[in-house]
């Protein structure tokens, strides 16, 4: 009987002896105590289905787990925190929790981030310098799988692409073999990396460039629902208006009616924004003044903003939590598409979703990166994400239809694409790219990984 066969016929135990002499990290396989533990994703509701799971110590221990699976015919699912899961049917799940070192070259304005570091471990080494990551709403997602995917950050306007603020990737192939990618040694990988997701290779790290943030003022505003057409209104009028420094997203939101929640906010159903400003607080205060003119606000976070602390401007939930997301790109929002959004995601609260959001795209996002990587550059000048929280099969299925009525709502104004890294579970990465985009990118599979060893949750030959 070949190894493949051995393993995939249910050889967890011959794959767990395997791996275990090839690795420093911890090694489970299925029966084991903590496995399912182990293989569990940030959303407890998917199941990944993986024969075995490591916890890679270091990049050595990548390029040997990658060497055992190819020998048994098996697939590696590289995965840090488990943001973006799949079932991974039958592979090795590679976690890089452990790979979390970041260190600043404040002179060169670059940071080596290992694989596994979280925004919220290189944003306190960065902002000490007036420095920062390219990250978005959460701290807890890795920047590498956050970055692999193109990354939409709150300084995309001004900065662009997370993705291409990349100087090199340390790799390990297909083959097990590690190498450092640029921009010159391979020019297609380095491409893919920056923004094709992660089924090229699996990145031990990469070298990043900083962006300076010598000043940042930001937070969110919140009103009750009834609020809503009066705060759509000023959210048009500033983004229309607003430099490419500044980010300001919209949410209407239903705020859970747990203890956990603080007063009023609790079981509230509300509509928010909530900016990010790279320059000083007078002046951030004057470009959201039309806010202001909105009466009713029950609470207000703004104010100067250490880097270090761009995760508490949305307050995203930190520990492992179901979802369900659905994102659409909006070409306008001009009258008739903020009067079918009020009116698809009302009366009064979005439940069953927990919130539909928009986020001002545009700027430098909206600008051909030189030599820019697989992420490419974003017309349309709004985001629209429809998330909900689902604790059964009636509400998922609840969840569902409420997105899709939205999204029909808006159908005019939406172009199909989605962000690589808004794609929900289970949806094609075919939906982020244009054709000859995606053409390169399946060629580039096929070329590099032959025999389909590298396993990334949104394929492109999916
Ligand atoms: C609460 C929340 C907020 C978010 N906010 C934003 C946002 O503001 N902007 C934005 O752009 N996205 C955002 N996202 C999406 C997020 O960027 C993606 O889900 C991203 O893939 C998460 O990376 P992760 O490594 O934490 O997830 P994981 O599930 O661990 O990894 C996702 C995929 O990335 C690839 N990958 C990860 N690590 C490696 C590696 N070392 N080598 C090769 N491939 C690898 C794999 O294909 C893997 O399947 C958010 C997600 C959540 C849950």
């Amino acid at each position: 009987m070949s190894d493949m066969r051995k393993h995939t016929d249910g050889g967890a135990t011959a794959l767990g002896h395997d791996l275990r002499r090839s690795v420093r990290g911890r090694v489970l396989v299925r029966g084991d105590e903590g496995f399912d533990a182990a293989r569990a994703p940030w959303d407890p509701a998917v199941e990944q289905n993986v024969l075995a799971v490591v916890e890679a110590e270091d990049a050595a221990d990548v390029a040997a787990v990658t060497a055992v699976a190819r020998l048994a015919g098996v697939g590696v699912a590289a995965q840090a925190y488990g943001h973006g899961p799949a079932a991974f049917e039958g592979a090795i799940l590679l976690r890089t929790g452990r790979m979390r070192g970041v260190q600043v070259d404040a002179g060169a304005g670059t940071a080596l981030v290992e694989a596994g570091a979280r925004w919220a471990d290189v944003l306190p080494v960065a902002g000490k310098h007036g420095l920062t990551g390219m990250a978005g709403s959460s701290p807890v997602v890795s920047a590498t799988g956050f970055t692999l995917g193109g990354g939409l950050s709150w300084f995309g306007r001004a900065y662009g692409f997370a993705a291409d603020a990349v100087r090199a990737f340390e790799v390990v192939d297909a083959d097990g073999g590690r190498g450092r990618v640029t921009a010159a040694s391979d020019p297609d990988l380095f491409w893919a990396l920056r923004g094709g997701g992660g089924d090229f290779a699996l990145v031990t790290a990469m070298e990043i460039d900083l962006r300076p943030a010598p000043s940042l003022y930001g937070g969110r505003l919140v009103w009750p629902a009834s609020c809503a057409r009066e705060v759509l209104d000023a959210y048009r009028s500033v983004t229309a208006k607003a430099p490419d420094e500044l980010s300001v997203w919209f949410h209407l939101l239903q705020f859970p009616p747990f203890p956990g929640v603080p007063e009023p906010l609790r079981g509230l159903s509300a509509v928010t924004v909530e900016a990010a400003f790279l320059g000083e607080p007078e002046e951030g205060r004057a470009l959201l003044r039309e806010f202001e003119t909105v009466s009713g606000a029950i609470l207000d976070t703004r104010g100067r903003l250490e880097v270090a602390d761009l995760g508490t401007i949305c307050a995203e939930p930190t520990d492992p939590t179901p979802s369900l997301l659905r994102a659409e790109l909006l070409t306008a929002l001009d009258d008739d598409a903020a009067a079918a959004l009020l009116a698809s995601s009302g009366p009064g609260t979005v439940a069953p979703l927990a919130y539909v959001q928009l986020r001002h795209l545009g700027g430098a996002l909206a600008r051909p990166a030189e030599n820019g990587g697989a992420c490419g550059h974003i017309e349309e000048p709004y985001l629209l994400g429809m998330l909900g929280v689902p604790g059964s099969p009636e509400e998922t299925a609840a969840i569902a239809d409420r997105q899709a009525s939205i999204a029909r709502a808006l159908t005019p104004y939406t172009s199909g694409r989605k962000p690589f890294t808004f794609l929900g579970h289970g949806e094609g990465a075919a939906a982020a790219f244009p054709g000859d985009v995606l053409a390169r990118l399946r060629d580039l599979k096929r070329d590099r990984d032959p025999m389909g060893v590298i396993r990334a949750n949104h394929p492109v030959l999916g």
